[in-house]
């Protein structure tokens, strides 16, 4: 039997389709929700031969004009040259200018909206205040530590307002008047709604992670809470993906506004992409085992389709030797935070995930991410592999796929 790189049964790309259920002469699709992906979008073996090109960043951090607090904040993190998102909206961003940034997920996004906030704010550009909305709270969570970072000695604070948390503590920091809110649209609204958080004094509105707002269902609460907002202000949103339903929110949102784009390709170039066929559940599962006990596969993101089946192979894995936690919707935030601590950390060496949790999670050096099940669309599948092979490195993504 053919292997493939990974010491798996695999059958070479193009061949393995053509014969198969999945294939384009005749072949019955398997049934299953969502789009149908043909299996050899998730094969891409070419990586191994691409060299990267290194991005030439147009600025240094010291061309912006931070204040210098500000640049030595960003001295003591290690930034020494831009990401090109940075790269393009930190100056109009800084200058009060409306931004649109089309970037994944990994790019730096955080900061270039952060760092051109905390400068406004400090240097008196605006009086207002700033809304930062996000569509998970790990991604909440993330933003708002690394914006305290940033901030750190200059006296600006920020609240953070998800769900599933307490929003009693969350509506005594409101009381505390922060220059920054940063939450999640369903919990921002309610907290409007309590009167617990003004929107009338906003001087700068951030959307990030844009598409997967609308994907989860926030576009009533997102519209909602921008039409709170004062006709003058700064609008920066940040989006993997421009959809019609985007298109026409930005519209309504944004002057004017600079559009700075970069995204990777269609699939992410640097990550290999191969699949692993299996007949069955039990199949796939022994396959599993098999290769995270293999050397390499040290910190693997691996994902489920619902939060339940999540949770019982995560919990099988365990009971089979392996270090595992999991995430998703289930979870309380404290148990949420807990596990993802656990995987960055290297205590789990498995993460095993669903779309949802794992949306917008920043965690360096995943060296593998494993479709157990598969996405539900081939965005989906984008940024799940694109939780491998950050910042240069080469990552592994496998997906499997029915024999
Ligand atoms: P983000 O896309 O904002 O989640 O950032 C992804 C990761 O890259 C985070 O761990 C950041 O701390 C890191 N990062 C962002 N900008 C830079 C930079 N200019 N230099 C080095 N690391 C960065």
């Amino acid at each position: 039997m053919r292997r493939n790189s990974f010491g798996l049964p695999q059958t070479q790309r193009g061949k393995v389709f053509r014969n198969s259920r999945y294939g384009n002469s005749g072949g019955q699709r398997p049934k299953r929700q969502g789009q149908y992906i043909n299996p050899e979008r998730f094969v891409n073996k070419a990586v191994a031969v691409v060299e990267e090109v290194k991005y030439v960043p147009e600025h240094r951090f010291s061309d912006f004009g931070f204040l210098p607090a500000l640049q030595q904040n960003i001295n003591s993190k290690g930034y020494e040259h831009p990401t090109p998102v940075q790269d393009g909206a930190i100056k109009p961003a800084m200058a009060g200018r409306d931004v649109i940034g089309l970037a994944n997920t990994g790019t730096g996004k955080t900061a270039a909206f952060t760092l051109p906030i905390i400068h406004r704010l400090k240097s008196g550009a605006t009086d207002g205040t700033v809304l930062i909305m996000a569509p998970t709270r790990e991604l909440a969570v993330q933003i708002d530590e690394e914006f305290r970072g940033f901030a750190r000695g200059l006296g600006v604070f920020s609240a953070l307002c998800v769900g599933g948390a307490n929003i009693a503590r969350q509506i005594s920091q409101l009381q505390r008047r922060p220059h920054v809110v940063i939450g999640t649209p369903g919990r921002l609204k309610d907290l409007f709604n309590q009167r617990a958080l003004r929107l009338d004094r906003t001087g700068i509105v951030v959307l990030d992670e844009a598409d997967r707002m609308l994907d989860m269902g926030f576009i009533k609460d997102i519209r909602f809470i921008l039409d709170q907002l004062p006709e003058q202000r700064q609008s920066l949103c940040f989006s993997a993906t421009i959809t019609p339903e985007i298109s026409r929110l930005l519209d309504v949102m944004l002057k004017d506004p600079v559009t700075i784009s970069v995204r990777n390709g269609e699939t992410s170039d640097h990550v290999e992409q191969d699949v692993i066929q299996a007949s069955n559940k039990e199949e796939k599962l022994e396959i599993l085992v098999d290769l995270l006990k293999k050397d390499g596969f040290e910190k693997v993101l691996v994902f489920g389709q619902t939060k339940w089946s999540v949770q019982r192979l995560s919990d099988t894995l365990v009971k089979r030797g392996i270090k595992s936690v999991a995430i998703h919707g289930n979870k309380s935030q404290p148990q949420r935070q807990k596990a993802l601590k656990a995987f960055k950390d290297g205590q789990a060496a498995v993460m095993v995930a669903t779309d949802v949790a794992a949306r917008g999670l920043d965690i360096p050096n995943v060296s593998h991410v494993i479709n157990f099940d598969q996405p539900t669309t081939y965005d989906d599948y984008v940024h799940r592999i694109g939780r491998t092979g950050r910042a240069g490195n080469r990552g592994q993504a496998l997906t499997f796929v029915s024999a």
